[in-house]
């Protein structure tokens, strides 16, 4: 039997609300099609581009990237 190798673990985003302070992680995926939808962008401080989000709390396009 062939041995699978694990690939790389998705990348998890820490994302929190700037008006309503909720935090919740995302994955890679979420982020990925974020890129196609969202046109609000931030930078982490790595210098990554990151979409910003719809807070699943109040709803509000203010979910950012923290991390
Ligand atoms: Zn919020």
């Amino acid at each position: 039997m062939e041995e699978v190798p694990f690939g790389v673990p998705p990348r998890i985003y820490n994302y929190r609300c700037s008006k309503c302070n909720y935090k919740s992680e995302m994955n890679e995926a979420i982020i990925d099609t974020a890129y196609g939808w969202s046109k609000k962008r931030t930078k982490t401080s790595d210098g990554e581009t990151i979409p910003v989000l719809e807070c699943p709390d109040c709803n509000r396009f203010s979910f950012v990237c923290i991390d």
